[in-house]
C-alpha cells in the first residue's frame, strides 16, 4: 500500500517497472489477474466462447485490442488517487501529488490502442467510485462505472456493449444472490481466494459491513486454491473483512474455532502451497479464544514469508493480520464502531486492544494496525487517548498504519469532512508521526535503512514539509527523524521518555456486553456450534447509531 502510494512525480517509471512484470501464457494472456477480473472473466465465459474473452496486462493491450474489440473491463483500485491511503501517504508530499497506482491507471485508460479503436470501457473494482465522484468520465474515456459487486450485472452490461446499445454511466449493483456468487477457477493476484463477504460489526465509516455476511464453503474454496496452485501459484491468500467470522453461527462475533482451524489446515496441506498469509481481522476474538490463536499459529508460522528477529519461532517467522484499531478513545469508539468490541463493552476499548495485542504477540502475530485520524466528532482529547494507547503499546510488536478519514458513499459517515494534510492539527501530526516512528523502529531492523528513513524525514521537513504543512508539522516530524526527545518532548503531548499520565498497569479484563454478562471466557468460546456455512441478513443499526441489534 505504501509503495503504490508513493507520488509518481518522485518515482520515475523505470525504477519500479520491473516489479510490475508478471508471467504470461504462451498466447500472451495473463497468468495472474486481480480476483475481481477473474470473476468477470468467469461470468463472461458462461456467455461467450473462449476465443472472444481475453484477460491481459496493460502492456499487452495493443496485442489484443483491435477493430473487433467491443468492450474492455478495467479493474481500478485507486484510479484518481482518492483512497484512504492516499490521504496521508501521498498527500504528505502535497495535495497535488498523484500516487503511482493512480498514474498507472491513467496509463491504461489513455492507452493508444483503446484511444484508436474506442471499445466501450467499463470500470469496476474498489476504486471505481472515484471516477464518478470526480466526474472523470470524459477525461479518461470511461463509458460505464460499476459500483459494488458485479455478479448480477456484468453479463448484461457486456452484452449491451457488444450489441452497441447505450450503457448507463453509473451502475449501483444489487447484492448478488448466493447462487450468483462466482468462485473463479484461475490464478489470481497474490493467490487471493475470497473466504467471506460482509462483516456485521457495523462501523459507521465502513462499506463492507453493508453487505450480507457470507462464508464460502470450504469445499468450494479448496477448488479455487487448487486452481491457483495448478497454474503455478505458491501463495494462497484467503481474504476476508474479518477472518474470525468464517463459518460463525450466531452470535457471529464468537469465532467458530473448528471451522477456522479446519479451513487453514486444509489449505496449508494442499501440495504446492508454500505461503499462507492472513487477511483482515478484529482484535476482540483474540481475547475470546486465545487458544485459537495458538492453534492457527502452529499452522501458519511455517507458511509465512515474513521474518523479524523479535519472533520466538525457530525460523523467526511471524504472521501479520491487518486489524482496525482506528482510535484509542473509548468515547469515539462508542460513537463510531461499538460493534468492533463485541462481545466486550466498548467502554473498555483500550484494555481490549492492549490485552488482544499481548495475546497476538505471544503467538508471533505482529499485526498491522490501522488508525483513522480526523473521524467526525473527534476531539483533542480523543487524539490524546490514541497517543496514550501508543505509549501503552510501546513494547509491543505492531506496525501502525494511520490514515486520514475519507467519507465513503452509503456509509453512515458519508457526509463527514475529509481533512487535507494542511488542516491537520499538531496533535494529529504527533499521532501520525509517533505511530510511524514506532513502526520504523520495530520493522526496519537494518540499521542503515532505519537511519535513511530518519534522515529522509529530516531533509523533507527542511526542504518541503515545513512549507507544505505549516508549523504544526515541525516537532512531530523531528520526532520521526530521531531528534533527541530531550529537545523536543516539551513541545509535544506524549513524553516518549516517560512522565506520561498513562496507566501502565496490566490491562483489566474487559466487561462483557449485557447479553453475555456473567459468562466466563471459556463459556463464550464454546458458544459456537461449529456450523461451517451460515448466511444472515445485514444487522440493523438503531437510529442513534449507538449499538447494533445483536443476534
Ligand atoms: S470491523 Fe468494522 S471496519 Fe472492519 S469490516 Fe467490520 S464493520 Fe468494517
Amino acid at each position: 500500500m505504501v509503495y503504490a502510494s508513493v507520488p509518481a512525480q518522485f518515482a520515475p517509471r523505470f525504477l519500479y517497472k520491473k516489479n510490475l512484470e508478471q508471467p504470461r501464457h504462451p498466447d500472451g494472456t495473463a497468468v495472474v489477474m486481480p480476483y475481481g477480473l477473474r470473476v468477470t472473466e468467469a461470468i463472461l465465459l458462461k456467455h461467450y466462447p473462449p476465443e472472444d474473452v481475453v484477460v491481459c496486462y496493460p502492456e499487452d493491450l495493443d496485442r489484443f485490442v483491435g477493430p473487433r474489440t467491443r468492450a474492455i473491463g478495467v479493474s481500478a483500485h485507486n484510479p484518481i488517487g482518492a483512497a484512504f491511503s492516499t490521504g496521508v501517504y501521498s498527500n504528505i508530499f502535497g495535495s497535488t501529488a498523484r500516487p503511482i497506482n493512480a498514474y498507472e491507471s491513467e496509463r491504461v485508460f489513455l492507452h493508444p490502442a483503446i484511444r484508436k479503436y474506442r471499445p466501450r470501457v467499463i470500470v469496476g473494482g474498489a476504486g471505481a467510485w472515484q471516477i464518478e465522484k470526480t466526474n472523470a468520465f470524459e477525461r479518461l474515456g470511461v463509458d460505464c462505472v460499476v459500483i459494488g459487486r458485479g455478479e448480477a450485472v456484468i453479463a448484461d452490461l457486456f452484452q449491451a456493449a457488444d450489441e452497441g446499445k447505450p450503457l448507463p454511466r453509473v451502475v449501483r449493483t444489487p447484492e448478488p444472490t448466493l447462487d450468483q456468487i462466482v468462485i473463479p477457477q484461475k490464478r489470481s493476484t497474490f493467490g487471493i481466494v475470497e473466504m467471506t463477504r460482509g462483516c456485521g460489526r457495523q462501523c459507521a465509516f465502513c462499506t463492507p459491513t453493508l453487505e450480507t455476511r457470507v462464508s464460502i464453503p470450504p469445499e468450494q474454496l479448496l477448488e479455487a486454491v487448487k486452481a491457483n496452485v495448478r497454474e503455478g501459484g505458491r501463495v494462497i491468500f484467503p481474504v476476508s473483512e474479518d477472518i474470525f467470522i468464517y463459518g460463525a453461527a450466531a452470535p457471529f462475533y464468537i469465532p467458530n474455532a473448528d471451522a477456522l482451524v479446519n479451513f487453514y489446515s486444509a489449505v496449508a496441506s494442499v501440495k504446492g502451497v508454500d505461503y499462507l498469509p492472513l487477511s483482515h481481522a478484529t482484535i476482540a476474538p483474540a481475547l475470546v479464544n486465545p487458544h485459537l490463536i495458538k492453534e492457527l499459529s502452529s499452522i501458519l508460522l511455517r507458511k509465512s514469508v515474513l521474518r523479524n528477529p523479535a519472533s520466538t519461532h525457530p525460523d523467526k517467522t511471524f504472521v501479520s493480520p491487518l486489524i482496525g484499531i482506528e482510535t484509542g478513545s473509548p468515547r469515539l469508539a462508542a460513537l463510531t464502531m461499538p460493534g468492533k468490541a463485541l462481545p466486550f463493552d466498548v467502554r473498555d476499548w483500550q484494555d481490549i486492544v492492549v490485552e488482544g495485542i499481548n495475546i497476538l504477540n505471544e503467538n508471533n502475530w505482529f499485526p498491522v494496525c490501522t488508525f483513522i485520524v480526523g473521524l467526525p466528532d473527534e476531539t483533542e482529547d480523543d487524539i490524546k487517548q490514541s497517543l496514550d494507547l501508543l505509549y501503552r503499546l510501546r513494547r509491543n510488536k505492531v506496525l501502525y498504519v494511520p490514515s486520514i478519514f475519507t467519507p465513503l458513499e452509503e456509509t453512515r459517515m458519508a457526509d463527514g469532512h475529509a481533512l487535507k494534510p494542511r488542516e491537520l492539527t499538531k496533535l494529529q501530526w504527533e499521532f501520525i508521526l509517533t505511530a510511524w516512528r514506532q513502526s520504523l523502529d520495530f520493522a526496519v531492523v537494518r540499521k542503515r535503512s532505519n537511519l535513511a528513513w530518519k534522515l529522509g524525514m529530516y531533509a523533507f521537513y527542511y526542504a518541503r514539509g515545513r512549507w507544505l504543512h505549516g508549523p504544526q508539522f515541525k516537532y512531530p516530524a523531528l520526532r520521526f527523524a530521531g531528534v533527541s526527545e530531550e529537545k523536543i518532548s516539551k513541545h509535544l503531548y506524549l513524553k516518549w521518555n516517560g512522565n506520561n499520565n498513562v496507566s501502565d498497569t496490566p490491562p483489566r479484563q474487559p466487561r462483557l456486553v449485557a447479553k453475555h454478562a456473567g459468562a466466563t471466557i471459556e463459556e463464550l468460546s464454546r458458544l459456537q456450534d461449529g456450523q461451517p456455512f451460515n448466511i444472515y441478513g445485514t444487522t440493523r443499526v438503531t437510529d442513534s447509531g449507538a449499538f447494533p441489534i445483536l443476534q
